[in-house]
């Protein structure tokens, strides 16, 4: 039993089998075979090694066709490699590995790989040294020819799974297969990274941060996740067994009395209503948040168009998920945001020219603004289908009035485009921008002028405020909402809303947190915009609280100069109105 310590952010207690996934989507399967199956699993082996040497064979003669004989430099390294495969000591550890320890063809040469690699990062030569990216190119190519004979992919599982990975790129979790993933675990990640966001829209207990996981976990384990705690405990013993099946029991229990809530207003004691929305990626998710009690949805998260798929999508593409979202909403609001591609959202992988700080660089409006083709499709499809419902239209990243203004440009050529071609659509559309770096707040009153409503993006503003990227678990430990700085922050932009009467949402993860139902509340926010599994709870927070109340722990709230008190208060303030809380 292994017991390690990692940041919880989706809670609950979930207790399955293990997939771990590597960072080429490659699941390595179970590590234990029984005796019986030895020799099979040589033959797979066998099999793979040579399927990999005609690869490899293959890739050299097409590059030598292209390139006649000047290929000496990748030739060499062709011949690196499959010198590697046909290496009768090479093959002789790995099947001795499959023999003695009765471990799958995966992982006898995972591990012999990696002794290699490991053999060659010792050696002083720069020469030698660099080989060990070859030996991780030659383990990953007989990995996808083994693993591509048994093909495990997440999209198709047969049974409930915990999935253990380094990190979740956006375009892994939107091939997921929802029904039988019921926990996350990553080495990596912080709060609002992405898995951690995923993890709490689907309902499931999740745990990032916990550094070399993928390393200790093999297919197959039995893995307890308890999100709540922040542990993750690899085949655990009987006690621990016993003790979480307990907590997941009794937060079960916690989630069903929510449940006939979650339709009734957002209407505080004193018959104050406020909004209550939710935020998706996919029109799919609609279904499943109104009936968690969302009532429109706050924020559309579009770019998981592209991050689900391989080639970028049509002006058709958008249109047909604008529609189906809107056919889903049955005339309730869907707000709909423009691209936020780039930094988290993005795989710098795949970036042609990756960026030194992606978080600064090119991302989100900024991207969008230097490719008014791609922009432009989206806009067009946005407009098309705002005849259809109660569309919005939000731009994320605003930093300056100039790119607020451009946008609007943008969007005004759309429409003159749609209309010179008898194109039907809204003129009159709802426009919003997100409030999600301080330059925003401080120039809010000027920005308010400008458009029809504010959502806070609480994930970046703290991020940009206090300097901490919002991904890194090292530096998790600084990323809170709770900080003075950035509350204010949040108490400006409401104020601004408020004195040029259009309305403020937060639409961030702190939208969807209990401890900042009351804070919220009482600072005069007129709408949350959260994961759908939060809507209950933080309904009945508000439920129970009159606004009187939520003021008066705004205004003390305000008065503190830490973190730790706002925490400590707001705790303590919410437990006295719901003892179960937290
Ligand atoms: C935010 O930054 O708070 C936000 C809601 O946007 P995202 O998490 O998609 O960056
Ligand atoms: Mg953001």
């Amino acid at each position: 039993m292994e017991i390690k310590k990692g940041i919880g952010v989706s809670p609950g207690v979930v207790i399955s089998t293990a997939v771990v996934l590597d960072a080429e989507d490659l699941l390595i399967p179970k590590r234990q075979i029984d005796v019986a199956q030895v020799p099979s699993e040589i033959e797979r082996l066998d099999k793979a090694v040579a399927d990999s040497i005609a690869d490899l064979t293959g890739l050299r003669d097409s590059l030598t066709l292209q390139a006649g004989d000047d290929v000496s430099g990748v030739g060499g390294i062709f011949d690196f490699h499959m010198g590697v495969l046909r290496d009768k000591s090479t093959i002789r550890q790995i099947v001795d590995e499959i023999k003695k320890n009765h471990t799958t063809a995966e992982y006898a040469v995972s591990t012999v790989m990696r002794r290699y690699a490991n053999m060659f990062l010792g050696m002083s030569d720069r020469y030698l040294s660099e080989r060990v990216k070859d030996v991780h190119d030659i383990e990953r190519r007989v990995l996808r020819n083994l693993i591509g004979q048994k093909h495990e992919d997440l999209l198709h599982l047969r049974s409930d799974v915990v999935v253990i990975a380094h990190d979740l790129l956006p375009s892994q979790t939107a091939a997921l297969d929802r029904k039988h993933v019921k926990g996350f675990a990553t080495d990596v990640g912080g709060r609002t990274s992405h898995t951690a966001i995923v993890a709490r829209a689907m309902g499931i207990p999740a745990v990032v941060g916990l550094g070399n996981l993928t390393a200790e976990v093999s297919g197959g384990d039995t893995v307890i996740i308890d999100g709540t705690r922040g542990v993750v405990i690899i085949n655990p013993d009987a006690d621990q067994l016993v003790e979480h099946q307990e907590a997941r029991r009794k937060k079960q229990d916690f989630d069903k009395g929510l449940v006939d809530l979650a339709l009734l207003p957002a209407e505080t004691k004193d018959g104050h209503v406020v909004g209550v929305q939710a935020n998706i990626e996919f029109p799919e998710d609609i279904d499943e948040a109104l009936g968690q009690g969302a009532q429109g949805i706050g924020l559309y998260r579009t770019e998981f168009l592209y991050l689900a798929s391989e080639t970028e999508p049509t002006e058709e593409d958008h249109y047909a998920s604008y529609a189906d979202a809107l056919r889903r909403l049955g005339g309730r609001p869907l707000i709909i945001r423009t691209l936020d591609l780039g930094a988290d959202k993005y795989t710098q992988a795949k970036a042609q020219n990756p960026e030194r700080n992606p978080f600064l660089g090119d991302r989100s409006i900024r991207m969008c603004l230097h490719d008014i083709p791609m922009f432009k499709r989206q806009l067009r499809a946005i407009m098309r289908a705002s005849v259809l419902g109660d569309v919005r239209i939000m731009f994320p990243m605003i930093c300056t009035i100039m790119e607020l203004r451009q946008a609007r440009m943008v969007l005004n050529d759309v429409m003159e485009e749609l209309e010179d071609e008898g194109i039907e659509f809204r003129r009159d559309i709802s426009i919003g921008m997100m409030v999600e770096v301080p330059a925003a707040v401080i120039q809010a009153d000027q920005f308010a002028k400008e458009v029809n409503f504010f959502s806070i993006g609480t994930n970046d503003l703290i991020q940009y405020t206090l300097a901490v990227d919002r991904t890194n678990e090292k530096v998790a430990g600084l990323f809170c909402p709770a900080n003075p700085a950035v509350l204010k922050l949040i108490r400006d932009t409401i104020r601004s809303g408020t004195r040029n009467s259009i309305s403020v949402s937060v639409c961030g993860e702190m939208a969807g947190d209990p401890l900042y139902t009351l804070l919220l509340l009482g600072l005069g926010l007129t709408t949350f915009s959260m994961n759908g599994p939060d809507i209950p709870e933080v309904k009945k927070i508000i439920r129970s609280t009159t606004l009187e109340h939520a003021r008066q722990v705004a205004r003390r709230v305000m008065s503190f100069d830490s973190e730790r008190q706002v925490m400590h208060f707001l705790r303590e303030e919410t437990r006295r109105i719901i003892p179960e809380a937290f």
